[in-house]
């Protein structure tokens, strides 16, 4: 052992000695471009390099769900990276995220982040030229920016997807490589490599999280701090490339000094581009507003963020000939990405005291004179346990502080509730945030009641309020409220449970409910659920309520412990009963308390989905609730027999399969007591068809009234100017805005949701209510965003409309969600619905 050990020992020191730096080309084995590289080579790489110098560390921060290594490389000057953790704590301490003074030293940080999208895959290629070039020995230029600059190069951001794409094209790529884009080297398959295992775009993620690869990056991130993000893109390969300044609109949190320095790296971009000619274009189309990309998360962090995106994508190949004809290889885009990044790393060095002092102005701003109109956040200290959790823990990763106030008062704010002004108690066990904080802008672009939006036009959604999103008792307030006190959990107190009940009893209010019963129903223990209100043992219990009795589990060995434990394991408050006579409402043995059996759970998967929404169904039932699902591919459905599965979730999709022969089989198995949930545009597939009672909204009277607007706006249409064709498509879109839904919390599919809830709208679909079902949720009257923008001609239609609702049909049942409900899975509100059309609808 001890001879083994001494062996490997003088191996280790044998090769260190030898190592010696080799680019990129002489450790590979062949010029970058040729090939796309597999991740597990690209780390190969990076870890040479940081065997064979002395100043390069690279670090793992996570791992991917596909079990590849999530690395970074730290690159500095010999003197720098002898100091690299004052360097590091510096930052932190000048961003008052560290207590203590910064030394005089100013060295910036220059984070570059690789391959978000695994198929605009020249990125991770670019980051191996980058880093070997920061390091070369005869590179004189890159030396002096290492003199006062430390670099970090994340070289794939999403090595899941990037892996998907290189090993497609390594596949399907032909000898040599054809151009063409007809060719299948250049056709990706579903569902693509742009996203990671979950098909999850991690680029939408930045502030959610929902991802390992996000929640790995967000804890390191903000372990540095850095002075300037890049996010390296890819963009359609006839696009010529795109830097920094961002277009509009700029979320009004932004600095003029942030606006400043973009352009300032945008002119040094555009200097060296000007010198090869190539084609570039600035200020347009990647706007910085919504706060969970690459280069609005680190711009509301401190950062100069920005977004470069090279022409290429998947499409592109190994080379591709473009509209104007003209070849662009992969060695083209991996050279405009390394040019684009080390002068982005030149323009920071040449400006590193301002860059440092700009930096430690915008935090002494945030936590000394915040500029946002509402100073503190209040959440209600009864607001249910499980969601305060959960966002308490999501504050610790970004390192957002809260914590209790000194004492209890009146006070009054925005709240949430009613979208107005009111009075409140502010009692000792609220939650305070307030932005007088490092993360204050931050705090305000996620809270603020209403964010200014200067141009409707923006890449992505318009709201995504936290508030609304876990639909939370919440008040924004003008005044500043201090944090006197560390936030105290209330703790599950589960000291006194009485051993053998007759039953034992759940609420049912989140998603960690959800979760739980779940978790009961893999176990096989049979579950009730209370479709009334009750009161047993002076406690009240609302409709969704877990009723696990002793009857009906006798075969379970042990049933008191499986039940106890799996409580415990899912930090739930255990009641208990001696009986099945209530104080008020239905005993258990009563019609009105259903039985869950534990539901088979079948999706369509596959090419005619939307990825993203398969991916958000997938990750929910694995990662959420830890329930067994069947992924059913949409080539193959007509030949699996439905009556294997007690639920069919039809994602969105653009399906081709549902003729009318698969509509007949599925509204027969519904019949037979199937539970088909069907998922916003995949609505159309069954609205007016046979069988089902989903309806297009508009009566008759409507209906000539919209053909006669239509017209009169297809003249006006006609006249338009050509420079106003953007602004016309936005008055018929959603940009992603809340609506506030009226809910009948009666219906199963509203168990444990509030008298509202917040639907957040993405797309413009609009169906009526339904005739003969159950309209569980609705838009109510006028229809208006409690924040957002909608445009003016789409929200007058979305006035009483369905939202959620249930169709009874035979045995079974059709839930339509108008709304994806799992929208990027950061809609904590929205699980718990989903779940409830899976768990709860039909029992
Ligand atoms: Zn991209």
């Amino acid at each position: 052992m001890l001879r083994a050990l001494l062996f490997l020992l003088l191996c280790t020191v044998t090769s260190f000695a030898q190592t010696t730096l080799q680019s990129p080309e002489q450790f590979l084995g062949y010029n970058l471009g040729d090939r796309f590289t597999r991740h597990h080579r690209v780390m190969d790489y990076f870890k040479h390099v940081d065997d064979a110098l002395p100043n390069v560390k690279v670090q793992q921060y996570g791992e991917t769900y596909e079990h590849r290594p999530l690395v970074f490389a730290v690159v500095a000057s010999q003197e720098n990276f002898a100091n690299l953790e004052q360097i590091r704590t510096d930052n932190l301490k000048r961003a008052g995220m560290m207590e203590g003074q910064p030394s005089a030293n100013k060295v910036a940080i220059v984070w570059l982040s690789y391959n978000v999208h695994g198929n605009e895959a020249n990125s991770t290629e670019a980051s191996m030229k980058t880093l070997f070039e920061l390091v070369n020995p005869a590179n004189a230029k890159t030396k002096e920016f290492l003199k006062n600059t430390v670099v970090i190069i994340d070289p794939c951001i999403n090595p899941d997807g990037r892996d998907r794409y290189a090993n497609f094209y390594n596949q399907f790529g032909q000898v040599p490589a054809n151009p063409n884009v007809d060719s299948k080297e250049h056709r990706e398959p579903w569902p693509g490599g742009r996203s990671n295992h979950y098909m999850f775009d991690l680029n939408r993620d930045w502030a959610w999280e929902t991802q390992t690869e996000t929640q790995g990056r967000i804890k390191v991130y903000n372990e540095w701090m850095p002075h300037v993000h890049v996010d390296f893109h890819e963009q359609g390969y006839n696009n010529p490339y795109y830097f920094a300044p961002a277009a509009e609109p700029y979320h009004e949190v932004i600095t003029n000094w942030q606006r400043e320095f973009q352009v300032m790296i945008g002119k040094n971009n555009a200097k060296y581009f000007d010198e090869q000619g190539w084609l570039y274009f600035t200020k347009e189309v990647f706007d910085l507003y919504y706060p969970s990309y690459g280069d609005s998360y680190p711009t509301f962090n401190g950062a100069i963020g920005m977004t470069y995106e090279q022409g290429g994508h998947s499409l592109a190949g190994l080379t591709v000939t473009t509209r104007e004809g003209d070849p662009l290889t992969l060695k083209d885009r991996l050279t405009h990405h390394y040019t684009a990044g080390i002068s982005t790393v030149e323009m920071t060095s040449q400006n590193v005291a301002r860059v440092v002092d700009e930096f430690e102005r915008y935090f002494k701003d945030n936590t000394n004179n915040p500029v946002a109109p509402y100073k503190t956040y209040v959440i209600k200290g009864d607001n249910n346990q499980d969601k305060i959790n959960t966002i308490t823990k999501w504050f610790d990763t970004h390192q957002i502080k809260y914590g209790h106030p000194a004492a209890g008062k009146a006070s009054k704010g925005f709240d949430y509730n009613t979208q107005a002004q009111g009075n409140f108690n502010l009692a000792t066990d609220d939650i305070v945030v307030n932005v007088y904080q490092p993360k204050s802008r931050f705090i305000t672009t996620l809270f603020e009641p209403q964010s200014k939006l200067p141009d409707s036009a923006t890449y992505d959604i318009t709201a995504w309020n936290l508030m609304y999103n876990y639909d939370l008792k919440a008040y924004a307030v003008a005044e500043r409220i201090n944090v006197a006190k560390a936030y105290q959990a209330k703790a599950v107190d589960n000291s006194s449970v009485a051993s053998k009940p007759y039953a034992y009893l759940f609420k049912y209010q989140s998603v960690k409910d959800a979760a739980f019963l779940a978790s009961l129903l893999s176990n096989n223990v049979k579950v009730r659920v209370a479709s009334l209100a009750f009161t047993s043992g002076g406690q009240t219990f609302e409709p969704g309520t877990l009723i696990v009795t002793r009857r009906n589990n006798e075969s379970i060995a042990d049933f008191d412990n499986v039940v106890l434990k799996l409580a415990k394991d899912g930090d739930r408050k255990i009641y208990t009963t001696t009986t099945g006579f209530v104080d008020k409402g239905k005993d258990f043995g009563s019609g009105y308390v259903g039985y869950v059996k534990a539901p088979k759970v079948a999706a369509l998967f596959g090419e005619q989905t939307y990825s993203l929404n398969s991916g958000e169904i997938w990750h929910l039932f694995e990662q959420t609730l830890h329930y067994p699902i069947t992924q059913i591919g949409t080539d193959y459905f007509r030949n699996v027999d439905l009556k294997k599965y007690d639920v069919l979730i039809v994602p969105e999709g653009n399906y081709r399969m549902f003729d009318e022969g698969t509509l007949e089989t599925i509204s027969g198995w519904v019949s037979g007591g199937g539970r088909l949930i069907v998922i916003a545009n995949s609505l159309s597939s069954f609205a007016d068809k046979k069988g089902f009672a989903l309806k297009h909204y508009a009566t008759e009277d409507e209906k000539t009234q919209a053909e006669k607007k239509e017209k009169e706006e297809k003249e006006k249409d006609m006249l338009k100017r050509y420079d106003e064709a953007e602004r016309k498509s936005v008055s018929e879109a959603i940009s992603g805005a809340i609506y506030k839904v009226t809910v009948d919390r009666s219906h199963p599919l509203a168990y444990g949701l509030r008298d509202t809830y917040y639907t957040l709208k993405t797309n413009e679909l609009r169906y009526g209510y339904l005739d003969g079902g159950w309209n569980v949720g609705v838009i109510k009257g006028t229809a208006k965003p409690v924040q957002g923008f909608a445009g003016a001609k789409i929200n007058k239609k979305m006035s009483n409309s369905l939202v959620f609702g249930v169709e009874d049909k035979g045995q079974g049942s059709v839930t339509y969600l108008v709304d994806n409900p799992l929208f990027r899975t950061f809609w904590e509100n929205g699980k718990m619905l989903f779940a409830n059309a899976v768990f709860m609808v039909g029992n």
